[in-house]
């Protein structure tokens, strides 16, 4: 069972209040009463062990102890961008790319997209994002970014360190651009695949097209996939 509770940062040792749905998993959930211990995290990094000290309905005050800097963060930083599959498959993927490591999820707005999350599904998955993070002990939020447009990702994005985009007649995937770098961009296309204009623009930016074997995969399969080979090279 999780003892983990994730409070707006940033965490400083003393006393804290947690209100809203962090508390009332503490108190009706998990039933931890005065006298217990629980683990806090912020999201950026610092976790620091808890002793409960009131109980009330709706809120629950702690004395925080010294924060320290958690090393649950893999060495690379990985921007994973995908186009957003149909229902739960989106949740899914969230959920699994945050135990990964990644550090930002950016969905993908293609040509043959379709599927764009609105406000609310952001909104459900940035809560999916934070019970994932205290399932996998992980310290640091994943950053669910807005909606892009291929085009906007291909510029803005695609260049800040050694890119990948995902194509069934790609080359081999091949780790090593990846080893060395802090920072790696990984990138996954809709059903329909990309457009061959798409395919060129990534090129023209230096991305690598790259293949995950012979068979078909879904756009989730195909972007945890990606997520492992990266996240765990070293
Ligand atoms: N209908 C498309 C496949 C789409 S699958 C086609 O035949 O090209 C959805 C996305 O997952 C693809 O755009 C690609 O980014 C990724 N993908 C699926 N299987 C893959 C594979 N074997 N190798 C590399 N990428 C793959």
């Amino acid at each position: 069972m999780s003892r983990r509770f994730f409070v707006r940062g940033p965490l400083k040792a003393g006393p804290l209040r947690l209100v809203g749905g962090e508390a009332h998993h503490l108190v009706r959930v998990l039933r931890i009463g005065v006298g217990q211990s629980v683990v806090l995290f912020d999201g950026h990094e610092l976790e620091a062990p808890a002793d409960v000290m009131d109980v009330a309905p709706g809120s629950v005050d702690l004395t925080v102890h010294e924060p320290r800097k958690s090393q649950t963060e893999p060495a690379v930083e990985l921007v994973l961008a995908a186009a957003v599959p149909k229902g739960d498959r989106f949740a899914w993927l969230i959920e699994k790319a945050t135990e990964l490591g990644v550090r930002r999820f950016v969905p993908l707005v293609t040509e043959r997209s379709v599927v764009v999350p609105g406000a609310g599904k952001l909104e459900k998955m940035r809560r999916t994002i934070i019970e994932a993070s205290k399932q996998s002990r992980r310290t640091r939020l994943m950053d669910l970014a807005e909606p892009l447009e291929w085009k906007e990702f291909a510029a803005r994005e695609l260049t800040a360190g050694p890119a990948c985009v995902a194509h069934p007649s790609g080359a081999p995937f091949d780790i090593a651009p990846f080893r060395a770098e802090v920072r790696a961009v990984a990138a996954v296309g809709p059903e329909g695949g990309f457009t061959d204009a798409e395919l060129e623009l990534a090129t023209r930016r230096s991305a690598a097209l790259v293949s995950l074997g012979p068979g078909i995969l879904r756009i989730e399969t195909a972007a945890l996939a990606l997520a492992a080979l990266i996240t765990t090279c070293r």
